[in-house]
């Protein structure tokens, strides 16, 4: 599994990590067992909130153990993200997940309060030790300045935002952004969520041949599409154990430039939106 500096921070994260929202709306026993086959396989990126119910829960079960070898990511909704609503909410998701430290704690979208306050309380859970980093999620680029300017350089570790072959509207300005400034981008929804490209699609049959050249599948192929760039980490989400094992499968292997090329043009990037795209 590929591994690069996530963002500013000096640690070395794998390229493919797992998300888990609706990770506890199914079999519990079989979610788990995914999480510890990705675990096992290198996807040690773990992506959680304190808005996915009770998968933070399931996590803690995946984690018992190996809490060393995790890269826990949670998220502060923005409701709650007041300079004590964080800490309170943060609190809350280290006595879910069994932990006494989060890797990275991010605002989950931008809501009403102050980012200065949400500032404020990220960094008191850093000097407590509760969180070893923090970052933003569904930041366009001029929020991330605002943030910059409110945090400074080096503080945002990174922004976590949809990305997948149907949606690339971050690679007009969010991309470029936090390239800059060593903001790691982490991809969620990888697979559209549940909206992969059809295998009969015209597009959906360019993924085929690419993947059959690789001896790879069409979401491995997507993966590798997706973190061409050593700043991109992708987070797709997945259930069952065999579905771990073949996302875990595309941090190994890379897409020449032809092929990136060929892809680039079976789902172009389109124009810029008004406004960044969201689940
Ligand atoms: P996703 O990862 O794009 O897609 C998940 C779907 O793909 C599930 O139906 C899953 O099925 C299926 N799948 C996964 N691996 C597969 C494989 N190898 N073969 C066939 N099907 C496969 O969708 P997502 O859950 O929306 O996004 C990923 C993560 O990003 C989330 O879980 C969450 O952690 C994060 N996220 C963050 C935000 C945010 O606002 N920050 C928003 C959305 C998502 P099974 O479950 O049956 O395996």
């Amino acid at each position: 599994m590929k591994s690069y500096p996530f963002g500013s921070t000096s640690v070395s994260v794998p390229v493919i990590g797992q998300g888990t929202w609706y990770i506890d709306s199914g079999d519990r026993k079989a979610a788990v067992a995914a999480l510890r086959r990705g675990i096992e396989l290198g996807m040690t990126h773990i992506d959680t909130a304190e808005m996915y119910g009770d998968a933070e829960l399931v996590i803690a079960e995946a984690m018992a153990g190996q809490r060393d070898q995790v890269f826990l990511v949670s998220k502060v909704l923005p409701s709650n993200a007041s300079r004590k609503g964080t800490i309170a909410a943060c609190e809350r998701s280290l006595r879910r997940l069994k932990t006494d430290y989060l890797d990275c704690y991010l605002l989950h979208w931008r809501g009403s309060y102050p980012l200065a306050d949400t500032v404020a309380a990220f960094e008191e859970l850093v000097r407590a030790g509760k969180i070893r980093s923090w970052g933003v999620s569904n930041f366009d680029a001029d929020d991330l300045a605002e943030m910059l300017d409110v945090a400074g350089e080096g503080k945002i570790a990174c922004n976590q935002v949809l990305y997948h072959l149907k949606e690339r509207a971050i690679e007009h300005a969010v991309i470029p952004w936090c390239e800059k400034h060593k903001v790691a981008v982490v991809a969620y929804s990888p697979f559209g969520h549940d909206d992969f490209p059809a295998p009969k699609s015209k597009a959906g049959e360019v993924l085929q041949q690419i993947a059959k050249a690789h001896g790879a599948t069409p979401r491995q192929v997507a993966l590798a599409f997706l973190t061409r760039k050593s700043t991109v980490f992708a987070i797709p989400k997945a259930s069952t154990a065999e579905h771990a094992a073949e996302n875990a499968a595309a941090g190994d292997f890379s897409l020449s430039e032809s092929e990136i090329a060929v892809l680039d043009r079976a789902f172009p990037r389109g124009e810029r939106p008004r406004s960044l795209p969201m689940l």
